[in-house]
């Protein structure tokens, strides 16, 4: 039967590097949420949406068709068939994407999406975001809650940025947690039934094997 993991924490935990390491060990597939979020961010600001006002945004949210392929070894991401997977990640996009994924139609539109690709996984699949296991796979096989502490989050983000300020990438990135926390529409938070993993001191290599064990029971 087909297996189904949620892992979900705030940004720097390691959450991507670890879901598709641990989807390509275990042969599923794996869906990144945040990068369908950041989707529908980049087609508001592209075609002009006032982002400052949900209602504007509501009303478009059902417009642009997104479509993640599931590969962990080669995870891709189109808007009306763009490939923008280069795009979503610049700081514009990542300074609005709190405010458009707030909007509860945002919500409703990308959870169905991520239901139905879910429930076409034929071997399983791990799914990365901030409410898998609290709304969007509440009955997931195996629910992660991966935490980090704001130091090793900020410096893992900027060792990615390749020479972003520390502290900027640090107040930018309890910002978007604070935003991600405190909205009404299924929140950033820790299902009931996840195993937390504190990444502080662990390597990628140890947060793996750990999330791979819990799946493996
Ligand atoms: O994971 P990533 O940092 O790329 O996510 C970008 C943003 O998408 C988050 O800051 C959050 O606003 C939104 N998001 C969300 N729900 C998810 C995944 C991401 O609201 N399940």
């Amino acid at each position: 039967p087909a297996v189904i993991v949620a892992i979900d924490g705030p940004s720097g935990t390691g959450k991507s590097s670890t879901s598709k390491a641990v989807a390509a060990k275990l042969g599923l597939s794996y869906l990144d949420t945040g990068a369908q979020y950041r989707a529908i961010t980049w087609w508001m600001v592209t075609n002009g949406i006032d982002i400052t006002d949900p209602s504007s945004i509501a009303a478009a949210a059902g417009k642009p068709e997104i479509v993640s392929g599931t590969d962990p070894s080669a995870p891709t991401i189109t808007v009306d068939g763009t490939d923008v997977a280069g795009p979503i990640r610049t700081q514009e996009v990542t300074s609005k994407v709190s405010a458009v994924s707030a909007v509860p139609e945002v919500r409703a539109r990308i959870t169905e999406l991520q239901r139905s690709i879910a429930s076409a996984a034929e071997r399983g699949i791990v799914v990365e975001g901030r409410d898998i296991g609290t709304t969007v796979l509440p009955d997931a096989d195996l629910k992660i809650f991966l935490t980090a502490s704001p130091e090793a989050r900020a410096a893992r983000r900027s060792g990615e940025l390749k020479g972003a300020d520390v502290n900027a990438t640090r107040e930018a990135l309890i910002k978007r947690d604070a935003a991600d926390s405190s909205r009404k529409t299924s929140p950033l938070a820790k299902a009931d039934d996840a195993v937390e993993v504190d990444t502080s001191d662990l390597t990628l290599q140890q947060v793996i094997e750990c999330v791979v064990t819990l799946v493996e029971g």
